[in-house]
């Protein structure tokens, strides 16, 4: 690994509602703001993490309605190390959506790419519309990492992104 600070460009994926800007607020910020608006176009922000003696920054792009903006996809996949594609555990239309943002990935994303499944809304456990295993199922079968967040309670969303730099730079 090159000296200095590690930075690895993470991009969000997911159908709008899912969570995705309240996972970036809740990691960024620790903040979680009920009924946040949805975010409209790209945007961008950055968190470090300490990992041992090493410090790596995340730049984290969130897409809500990036289906609407076509045209940005190129520019925002370039040189992302990470995915993140999200889907509401209470949602059984947000998971059956997860093979659409695959396969723009597959078509835009760079070869390498490191893919996370986040299940969010963990906290609404008790109205769960997809069954885990089905989840961890589908995540294997793309050599994707498979979390369960909430953004709301904070349960697995550091977690998530360690997951992703242990992947990224295995070798922090
Ligand atoms: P996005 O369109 O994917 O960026 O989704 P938002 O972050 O805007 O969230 C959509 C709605 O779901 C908002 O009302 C959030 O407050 C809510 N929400 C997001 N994450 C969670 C979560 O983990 N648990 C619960 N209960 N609600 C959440």
């Amino acid at each position: 690994m090159q000296s200095g600070q590690a930075q690895i460009k993470v991009v969000l994926l997911g159908d709008s509602g899912v969570g995705k800007s309240s996972l970036v607020l809740r990691f960024v910020a620790d903040n979680f703001k009920i009924d946040s608006d949805s975010t409209v176009g790209a945007s961008y922000m950055g968190k470090s993490l300490q990992f041992n003696d090493k410090t790596i920054k995340f730049n984290i792009w969130d897409t809500a309605g990036q289906e609407r903006y076509h045209s940005l996809a190129k520019m925002y996949y370039r040189d992302a190390q990470a995915a993140i594609i999200t889907y509401d555990i209470t949602k059984r239309e947000s998971f059956e959506g997860l093979k659409r943002y695959y396969r723009e990935l597959q078509e835009f994303g760079p070869k390498d790419i490191v893919i996370n499944i986040a299940g969010n809304k963990e906290d609404l456990v008790e109205t769960e519309a997809v069954p885990p295993e089905e989840a961890k199922e589908f995540a294997s079968s793309i050599g994707a990492i498979y979390r369960k967040t909430s953004a709301k309670t904070n349960y697995g969303v550091e977690q998530m992104f360690r997951d992703i730099a242990a992947k990224v730079l295995p070798d922090v």
